[in-house]
Parts: C-alpha cells; structure tokens; sequence
C-alpha cells in the first residue's frame, strides 16, 4: 500500500475480470445473507416423542425436521468454521 493509502495494480484485467471484481462484494453479503437467513430457519427444537432417555429429549430441525443438528446447518456449520 503506498502513502496514499492504495495499493498500485499493474495487472491486465479483462472485461471478465473486472465485472467480476465489481460484483463480487455485493455478491459475498448477499451469501451471507442467505446463511444468516438459512440458520434462522433451521433450528432445533425438542421433538416430543419417546425417548428412550428423558435427561436427553431428541431435537429436531423445526423446518426439515430431521435430527438435530440438521445435514443443513451441518453444511453451514463446516463450511464457516473452516
Ligand atoms: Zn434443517
């Protein structure tokens, strides 16, 4: 970065390039958007049913309702804590 605070490219950028560079930041907060908004729908509740241990009720995801924690936010999970 120099003094006035930029950084000098010298690269050769073609039309691809640059019209990817100009949407990729609004692309990478709508993303992120779609994982908050993603989490926000899959969340554990208890199921209610029978089971086989009362200290430990099963919970499952209230919008796939498979076990918690969900193959959704499984794959949300890994993907962010990588
Ligand atoms: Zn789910």
């Amino acid at each position: 970065m120099n003094k006035g605070g930029f950084v000098p490219v010298k690269a050769r950028l073609s039309r691809e390039d640059l019209s990817f560079l100009a949407g990729a930041r609004e692309e990478v907060i709508m993303f992120a958007e779609l994982g908050v908004r993603l989490l926000d729908l899959h969340r554990p509740q208890e199921s209610g049913g029978i089971t086989s241990d009362p200290g430990a009720p099963i919970h499952r995801c209230r919008a796939c309702m498979a076990r918690w924690p969900c193959p959704t936010f499984r794959a949300i999970d890994e993907t962010l804590s990588t």
